[in-house]
């Protein structure tokens, strides 16, 4: 009998899917990898989360949970393996180490980073605390432990507009994505300032403002125009836009539906388009176009986030083999970095 746990096994099930968007030969190599991952994630009891721009092959090979990371983030809390290898990139996994702290928890490559998570320090945090008093932290789950340490409350791009209207305070700070800062500002009638680190600038003292942004930018999702949407309902008039909210303001805008990735996922399940164009991380295309082969699935495609693209089979194989590449987090950062988390799963 061919299963999955065989090599053979395994490339049938990928040919399957993914016969039209990955190369023959590829799809021999990665399937003989996978069937060894699994192999070696059952002899060490580990679980393995995919997030949902992985690449197809690993997607649909590997993980034994896939989604957004808020959705990996609760598997990750309820696991009870004693290794968890995060298929994503650094940020994820040390959500999971900050849910689940006694267990190992492994991301595959050093190198996966986040333009956003990268764009603020806990130190600029605290400096906002003291220009702005008083005024709760909202911090999106895309930054790293240190920096939700000093914040109040965490946040998803599926639930940010949720957790900023469960305060009941004239201002909010809202970090550090720009544009979902933007977006929420736009959903929830808000007026945004974004302060910088420069000393010497500073804002009328009759502004008036109710959120209080950050310049961190995800390097993907700033890159779609209003431009491209225009371009691509010239060629496809009944094309069906979505835009993840880290997408401008005027491309979201400009755009038939928002929302998270899996919110994306399941609006393209429930509906019934003669075309989509998701604008979003490539890979998460390919993943629902090989999903559902009876949607047209339009690609803008050239945009691959290169930390995501770190996570590889072959580097998920040695970090299970060699189980590196271990998170660590200082316990009194991750006890206040808990805090903010789990205030956020409360909310939903
Ligand atoms: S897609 Fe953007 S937000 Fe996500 S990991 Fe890459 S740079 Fe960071």
């Amino acid at each position: 009998m061919i299963t999955e746990t065989t090599t053979q096994g395994m490339y049938e099930k990928l040919s399957a899917m993914l016969s039209t968007t990955v190369p023959d030969f590829e799809l021999r190599i990665k399937a003989e990898l996978a069937v060894e991952i699994n192999r070696i994630k059952a002899e060490k009891n580990a679980v393995i989360l995919g997030h949902n721009y992985m690449e197809p092959a690993l997607f649909y090979s590997i993980p034994d949970y896939v989604g957004d990371s808020l959705e990996l983030s609760r598997k990750a809390a309820q696991s009870n393996k004693d290794i968890i290898v995060f298929c994503g990139v650094k940020f994820m996994a040390e959500t999971a180490k900050i849910l689940n702290p006694t267990k190992k928890v492994l991301v595959p490559s050093e190198k996966a980073g986040c333009s956003l998570a990268a764009s603020i320090t806990a130190g600029d945090v605290r400096e906002l605390k003291a220009k702005f008093p008083g005024v709760p932290v909202v911090t999106y789950i895309n930054t790293y432990a240190d920096v939700k340490a000093e914040s109040d409350i965490c946040c998803t791009s599926g639930n940010a507009v949720e957790v900023v209207k469960s305060f009941n305070t004239d201002k909010v700070i809202f970090i550090p994505d720009e544009y979902l800062a933007g977006n929420v500002a736009r959903e929830t009638g808000k007026h945004i300032i974004y302060p910088t680190r420069d000393p010497k600038h500073h804002f009328p003292n009759d502004l008036d403002y109710q959120m209080i942004g950050w310049p961190g930018r995800c390097e993907v999702h700033e890159k779609f125009t209003v431009e491209d949407i225009t371009n691509v309902r010239k060629q496809f008039p009944d094309v069906v836009i979505l835009a993840h909210p880290e997408c401008s303001p005027e491309v979201v805008e400009a755009s038939d539906f928002s929302g998270s990735t899996t919110a994306m996922i399941k609006f393209v399940e429930k509906s019934n388009a003669p075309h989509y164009l998701m604008l979003t991380e490539c890979s998460m295309g390919d993943n629902v176009a090989a999903a559902h082969p009876e949607k047209e699935m339009l690609r803008l495609c050239s945009i691959r986030c290169p930390h995501m693209n770190q996570i590889t089979l072959e580097d998920t194989l040695e970090a299970l083999k060699k189980e590196q590449f271990e998170i660590h987090i200082d316990e009194d950062i991750r006890r206040r970095a808990y805090i903010a988390v789990e205030r956020m799963l409360h909310i939903g």
